[in-house]
């Protein structure tokens, strides 16, 4: 998962490109990177978060009142800085973009890009093949006399030949800024406007939380397949009229978008709250009666305080968290993660000692982060800890952008609930059910399409069974040649037993 934003206005860009990064810095911390464009590209890009990547002095050079910004999350390739975005090319007229997403063609894309335009992608990165089939196509216009819809032919064509989740963001020099999508709409992106003495200043951003930071109204979503083209005088431009997605990911939702941000209409938060009602009446049928709810700091808390209010139980923040540690998942041990979870989160020991605890967090994905959970809440002197996940049992990885591990690691993939239980130590798992998700986010609640595949393995693309296997081999190569590395380096980094508590 990544953040991405555009912005194009009368004056220079680059302090809202660095602020507009900072407020979707939770959608990526790997690396950041910001191109802008006055007559030149100028370009920055390095591994870490916005804020370390980008000092005083880098952003004085980013000069012009165009520009795009990138804050990644690495989930396929290497955390290489090389691979880290914008990607520029020099034709037709220099590119640069951004992206969010993740294709799900790359062999073939690659292949056709040879075949069919002679162009080799530099790196693994599946920008590449976005970039280079979208200039490719444009570069075979009247370069004379560039169209609006001759840009929107080339991504048409662009979005026919490559296939899986994109939401992008392009500069096209000396002709305006493009934002595009993927045909089902898979991830977000949207369109806002700031009015300024000297003129409008156009923006697209995966969130709308940008947006409030920056005093921009917010105009639409950019809908599925659809292309937004802001030209040189400002006009806006759009190619197809969606608004409504036909597979959003419904995960968003749940964890990963933030809880300020309003996505197609709908409030994070609210949403969230709402996933935590729900849960209020599986925990009453299983006939638990715990004495608090309190959540898994940050993501659980709007859950948590759903259920509580639910179940008419006391909720509470039981758990402190140190906000300067990295996401458990960018430690690619076990030990690792476990090790990172234990220092990141804090239980307050007066709130939790002696007491019936539900536990509320937005996913389990391969247990460790819930297992290390109970596990300090036990010691903390917990009575008994039911642990509760607004999400359903995740059973397939997400091939759209969102790292989520391989099935052979997804916990619910391979365990029944009872399984899943004496693993994380709890007394009780409790999971949101897929029916009652779907029924949420169903179209007729005027939401669109989602897409559930990570909890239905049922994949809006298609047949995506090659591709699985591709991801399966390349993580278990990446992983046996890691473990390598690490047996040498450590004698430590043992997955725990199913069994420890
Ligand atoms: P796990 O320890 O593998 O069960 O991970 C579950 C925890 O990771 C939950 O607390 C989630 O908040 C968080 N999480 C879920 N999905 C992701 C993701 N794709 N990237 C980073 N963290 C995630």
């Amino acid at each position: 998962m990544c953040g991405i934003v555009g912005f194009y206005g009368p004056d220079d860009v680059v302090h809202d490109i660095v602020f507009g990064l900072t407020a979707l810095q939770h959608r990526g911390q790997d690396a950041a990177g910001i191109a802008t464009f006055n007559g030149n590209f100028h370009l920055h890009k390095g591994n870490g978060l916005i804020n370390d990547v980008f000092k005083p002095k880098h952003v004085k050079k980013l000069k012009g009142n165009i520009g795009i910004g990138h804050a990644r999350y690495t989930t396929q390739g290497s955390n290489d800085a090389d691979l880290a975005q914008p990607f520029t090319t020099s034709y037709p007229f220099g590119l640069a973009m951004v992206h969010n997403g993740n294709v799900i063609n790359f062999r073939d894309a690659a292949k056709r890009l040879h075949e069919k335009y002679h162009v080799l992608p530099k790196t693994s990165n599946d920008l590449e093949l976005i970039m280079y089939t979208f200039a490719s196509e444009l570069r075979i216009k009247d370069l004379d006399h560039l169209s609006v819809v001759d840009i929107f032919d080339a991504v048409e064509t662009t979005q026919e030949l490559v296939k899986g989740a994109y939401a992008t963001i392009t500069m096209i020099a000396g002709h305006g800024l493009l934002a595009f999508n993927d045909p089902l709409g898979i991830r977000p992106l949207v369109l806002g406007r700031r009015d300024t003495p000297a003129g409008p200043v156009y923006a697209f951003a995966s969130e709308s939380t940008c947006f409030d930071y920056l005093g921009f109204e917010f105009i639409k979503n950019v809908g599925p397949g659809q292309a937004v083209f802001i030209d040189k005088n400002f006009q806006v431009h759009y190619k197809n009229p969606y608004n409504l997605p036909k597979a959003f990911c419904v995960f968003e939702h749940i964890y990963f978008a933030r809880e300020d941000s309003t996505i197609h209409g709908r409030l994070v938060a609210r949403e969230r709250v709402r996933l935590g009602k729900m849960l209020g009446r599986k925990v009453l049928e299983a006939g638990l009666e715990p004495d608090m709810v309190i959540d898994v700091p940050s993501s659980g808390y709007f859950a948590a305080s759903g259920l509580a209010e639910a179940i008419g139980v006391p909720y509470r923040r039981a758990m402190v968290k140190n906000n300067h540690m990295g996401r458990s998942f960018i430690v690619s041990s076990q030990a690792g993660r476990e090790d990172i979870v234990k220092k990141k989160l804090n239980p307050i020991r007066a709130f939790v000692e002696g007491k019936k605890i539900a536990v509320v967090d937005d996913s389990i994905v391969r247990g460790t982060t819930s297992r290390r959970i109970v596990r300090i809440l036990r010691e903390a002197g917990a009575k008994e800890v039911y642990f509760i996940s607004s999400a359903p049992p995740i059973v397939s990885p997400c091939i759209y952008g969102i790292d989520m591990a391989m099935s052979t690691d997804l916990i619910a993939a391979n365990h029944t609930d009872e399984e899943i239980c004496q693993f994380i130590g709890a007394d009780r798992v409790i999971y949101q059910t897929l029916e009652d998700l779907q029924e949420l986010f169903s179209e007729e609640r005027g939401h669109g399409g989602s897409c559930f595949a990570c909890f239905s393995g049922k994949y809006p693309t298609g047949d995506v069974s090659r591709y699985l296997r591709h991801i399966q081999e390349e993580r278990e190569s990446h992983r046996s040649k890691k473990d390598r590395e690490e047996a040498k380096t450590s004698v430590s980094a043992k997955a725990p037993a199913a069994t420890e508590h």
